[in-house]
């Protein structure tokens, strides 16, 4: 299959990575969304009928990731970082109850929509370009042939249409001359010797190139309050998650328990705030809340730990330290995105929490006062320690391993900090060598460990 690799010339904005959207997935809800979404406002004109086919694990496991009701939504012109997330069910009720669907973002005309014969999993069957692959029809009047289109969700969120990127999957553009490129770790370091200056400052320049800085700034910002809402609203909610697993939410009964211990706050105490952080953000994620993309959905809940771990815990906090982190930890994804992948359909589970505990563990040991050499061995840490990382999720939800592998991965970061601060930033394994061994071990696993749910304990696990 063609890899969903960014060019390494392409130059990757901030804004790439972090998006804001809603649960449960970035590759099966936010990408299909925007697919849906493109597709219809597309079109020349308002079709007289839709079909969306799935396939791959998009078939597989659409239906406990809601990739049935991402494209009900993108298609009605809904986009996932303004849908209220409140809505949602009122709004499929609707389609579902009346047999129409809005056509797109554009009009407001109403078309058939017969989910059973519109909307079509086709189980086991792969388009050739990506496992995430979705193909749209359109029949228009007064054409004899039915407008067909296909589109990949290629992880975290982004899509191709056919196999060249959409607008929307770089909605910047990416032709842009930025002033100090890297394609590496090994080239971002060089950058960072010559210039003298840190990883953070170089992102930013970088973003330069795009817009003024007061615009990034406030960008940042808008990542770092969504990241901290979704953690409010995650402490706040409990009952059942959706899906029929019966998983309950913990993140606010944990909270209650750990406010008591204010007190007494021990080194113990510490990591259990950092785990309910994360859970928070992934309850919240599989519940289908609003969350930011970091880089994926299902990993969302390991930056916002980690970064309130910085907020809460550290002495000297503040927001430029924030958007420092957020900085160092986008210069890691860059590299996995330029030279690998963040779809766990290509890449197993390391793709996902494996990345984002890279980067997280990155952006602390930035705001922690490391060097570049510390900042990039702290991002070679978080991953080597989830090499091999299998995505497995039971019934297909976002919820078995995947809210609790989220703790672990903001607990490794923040070790693989530290640990990376111990030294000068020398050390034997790049973090080059890493992406590239992510690689090697994403292409050599079975497609039954690459979000599937056709191995591990989405088959050794009896749901009830
Ligand atoms: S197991 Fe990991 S990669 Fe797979 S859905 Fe869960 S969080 Fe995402």
């Amino acid at each position: 299959m063609t890899k969903s690799r960014i060019d390494a010339a392409t130059a990757i904005s901030v804004m790439d990575l972090f998006t804001i959207g809603i649960g449960p997935s970035s590759s099966h809800t936010v990408g299909p969304m925007r697919a849906a979404l493109m597709f219809m406002d597309s079109l020349p004109q308002t079709p007289v009928r839709v079909q969306c086919e799935l396939f791959g694990s998009l078939a597989l496991t659409g239906r406990g990731h809601a990739t049935d009701s991402a494209i009900l939504l993108g298609l009605s012109g809904y986009r996932p970082e303004s849908v209220d997330p409140d809505r949602i069910g009122a709004i499929l009720a609707a389609i579902r109850t009346d047999g129409r669907i809005r056509a797109g973002s554009a009009v407001d005309h109403m078309v058939p929509f017969e989910e059973a014969r519109d909307l079509l999993f086709r189980m086991g069957e792969f388009l050739e370009a990506h496992s995430n692959g979705m193909r749209f029809t359109a029949w228009l009047d007064g054409r004899d042939a039915p407008l067909v289109r296909d589109y990949y969700s290629i992880g975290g969120g982004a899509v191709l249409l056919g196999t060249a990127p959409t607008d929307d999957a770089a909605p910047l553009g990416h032709n842009v001359v930025q002033p100090y490129p890297f394609s590496s770790g090994a080239e971002m370091l060089a950058q960072g010797e010559a210039t003298g200056l840190s990883i953070a400052t170089l992102v930013l320049r970088n973003e330069g190139a795009w817009r003024v800085q007061a615009e990034t700034d406030a960008f940042l910002d808008s990542v770092i309050d969504a990241m901290s809402a979704s953690i409010d609203r995650g402490l706040e909610q409990e009952g059942l998650l959706p899906g029929g697993l019966k998983v309950r939410r913990r993140a606010r009964a944990i909270h209650q328990r750990l406010r008591l211990q204010q007190d007494a706050l021990g080194p113990a105490q510490i990591f259990e705030w950092v785990s309910l952080f994360a859970l928070a953000v992934n309850e919240e994620n599989a519940a289908g809340g609003r969350v930011v993309t970091a880089p994926t959905n299902g990993a969302a809940g390991v930056i916002p730990a980690v970064l309130h771990y910085y907020r809460r815990f550290v002495p000297g906090a503040d927001r430029d330290g924030e958007r420092r982190f957020l900085l160092t930890a986008a210069a890691m994804g860059f590299l996995y995105k330029k030279r690998a992948s963040i779809s766990a359909a290509e890449m197993g589970c390391q793709g996902e929490v494996g990345v984002a505990c890279s980067m997280a563990a990155a952006g602390l040991a930035a705001v922690l006062g490391g060097t570049n050499g510390q900042i990039e061995n702290a991002a070679e840490i978080g991953m080597e320690h989830n090499l091999g990382l299998t995505c497995d999720p039971i019934g297909g939800l976002v919820q078995i391993p995947c809210i609790e592998r989220n703790t672990m991965g903001a607990v490794k970061a923040i070790n693989a900090a530290y640990l990376a601060l111990q030294g000068d930033g020398r050390h034997i394994v790049s973090l080059d060598a890493v992406i590239e061994t992510m690689r090697q071990t994403g292409e050599d696993m079975a497609s039954r460990y690459k979000e599937t749910s056709l191995g591990g304990l989405a088959v050794n696990v009896v749901e009830c």
